[in-house]
């Protein structure tokens, strides 16, 4: 059987950012790696969104960015505004072929389907794959988006809407998110924060069709897109060792207070690169104990008064824009937290702080 130096375990997109960075720092030039990946294809599956909070190695698979933002409660409309950290969608499509095809010229790289085809006992292992136990404790933030296409041109693309609650919360946690990609294109998801028990809260299809005819106000259009998925608003149970680094969600690289993860992923793989021939660094390394420490408080709260959540995401966003920017992507100073907690209703905050 075949022995590589790295083997990566899932081609999604922890295993392939972490082999890209391998690939551009000249790691793989006297080093083997294999990819473990069980996919018949790569195709557009995943819109990625995120707040460009540092320079990355994908700008040219963004679809679009903006510099505007609004989220929407019953109480209003708030608006904000970044020139700083603008908001950036990723085509997935675009970014497994970006990275597939510098890879592929490498033939040091190699794709298996299956981890039990080679050797792995020397290899240093970097693990993107988990199970999860169903579990009506847990919380997911869980989503359908489509894609729509209009004839007429109808889509203000210069502001992305992050948070509509003006629906249907059934007791939990729900609002849509729109990204306008130009006038007569968007993405528009309806999200659940939720366990994954309930299935009347899945009729997703529906749930958008409403939105866009009631909430939107349009009558007809194309669908190009469909993406549905499930974040685990939890952390994996998977431990690394001096053999295997776990990467991706399974690392732990989703913000559980927001299910971003895809620039999480980005740092993580440039840390491993940077430290690769020290496993002892390399396991070292986590988002921010601060972030782990404050995500535990949201997530008690929000599912003990999943009701007041519209109302605390509103606050939270009347911060300057830049603040609450750089609190939600793990790049906040003490002071910028504690204007955010300072928006907190106090009182429920520190009741889920003792329990
Ligand atoms: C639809 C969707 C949209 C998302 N949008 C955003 C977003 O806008 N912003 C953001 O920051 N995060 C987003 N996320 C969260 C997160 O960024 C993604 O889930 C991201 O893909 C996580 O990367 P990963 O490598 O951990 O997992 P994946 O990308 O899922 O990679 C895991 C890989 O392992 C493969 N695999 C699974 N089982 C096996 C097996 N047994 N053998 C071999 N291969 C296997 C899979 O085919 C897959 O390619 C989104 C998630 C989903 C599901």
């Amino acid at each position: 059987m075949k022995e590589f130096d790295y083997i990566i375990i899932g081609g999604g997109c922890a295993g392939l950012s972490l082999a890209y960075e391998l690939e551009i720092n000249d790691k793989l030039k006297d080093k083997t790696l294999a990819i473990i990946e069980n996919r018949p294809e790569y195709k557009r599956d995943k819109t990625w969104s995120f707040w460009k909070v540092f320079d990355h190695n994908f700008e040219d698979c963004v679809i679009k960015s903006w510099n505007n933002f609004s989220i929407n409660t019953s109480e209003g409309f708030h608006k904000l505004s970044s020139s700083s950290f603008p908001y950036q969608s990723i085509n997935s499509e675009k970014f497994y072929k970006k990275i597939n095809s510098k890879i592929s010229s490498n033939p040091n790289v190699s794709f298996f389907k299956n981890l039990k085809e080679l050797n792995s006992k020397n290899s240093l292992i970097f693990n993107s794959i988990f199970e999860y136990k169903k579990d009506k404790s847990k919380l997911w933030q869980h989503f359908q988006g489509i894609e729509i296409e209009t004839s007429k041109n109808i889509f203000d693309d210069e502001i992305i809407n992050l948070m509509d609650f003006n629906c249907d919360q059934k007791n939990d946690v729900h609002f849509f998110y729109t990204l306008p990609f130009n006038k007569n294109k968007a993405l528009i998801e309806t999200t659940w924060l939720s366990n994954l028990e309930d299935q009347s809260l899945m009729d997703y299809d529906l749930q958008l069709e409403n939105y866009i005819k009631n909430n939107l106000g349009i009558k007809s259009y194309k669908i190009n897109f469909i993406e549905k998925g499930a974040i685990p608003l939890f952390y994996p149970s998977l431990k690394n060792d001096d053999k295997t680094v776990n990467i991706g969600s399974a690392g732990g690289m989703t913000r559980l207070s927001t299910g971003y993860t895809f620039l999480n992923i980005q740092e993580h793989s440039k840390y491993i690169v940077e430290n690769i021939d020290q496993i002892k660094k390399i396991n070292e390394y986590n988002m921010g104990k601060k972030y782990h420490f404050l995500d535990k408080i949201f997530l008690k709260v929000l599912k003990k008064h999943p009701e007041k959540m519209p109302r605390i995401f509103f606050e939270m966003f009347k911060v300057s824009s830049n603040s609450v920017i750089k609190f939600l992507s793990n790049k906040s100073n003490i002071f910028e937290d504690i204007k955010i907690i300072s928006r907190m209703p106090k009182l429920i905050f520190i009741k889920a702080l003792f329990n």
